[in-house]
C-alpha cells in the first residue's frame, strides 16, 4: 500500500507522524512519506492517521 500526502493542504499539525512515525515524518513544517510502500505492519497505523488528519491531506493507494 502506498501512501501519499497533499503538501498543498498539510497544515503540520504533526499528528500523523505520533500517530505513525515509521511512515510520516515533519519536514520544515508539512508531512512527508519515508517509506514507501508502507510495509503491512504499518499500514492499520497509516489508515488511523489518514482517518484522523484534519485537513484531509493524506490518502493512500493499494
Ligand atoms: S495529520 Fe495531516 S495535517 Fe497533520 S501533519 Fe499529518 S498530513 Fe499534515
Amino acid at each position: 500500500m502506498k501512501f501519499m500526502v497533499d503538501p498543498d493542504l498539510c497544515i503540520g499539525c504533526g499528528a500523523c507522524e505520533d500517530t505513525c512515525p515509521e511512515v510520516f515524518k515533519l519536514v520544515d513544517g508539512t508531512s512527508t512519506v519515508i517509506l514507501d510502500p508502507v510495509p503491512a505492519e504499518y499500514q492499520s497505523a497509516c489508515e488511523d492517521a489518514e482517518f484522523a488528519c484534519p485537513a484531509t491531506a493524506i490518502s493512500h493507494e493499494e
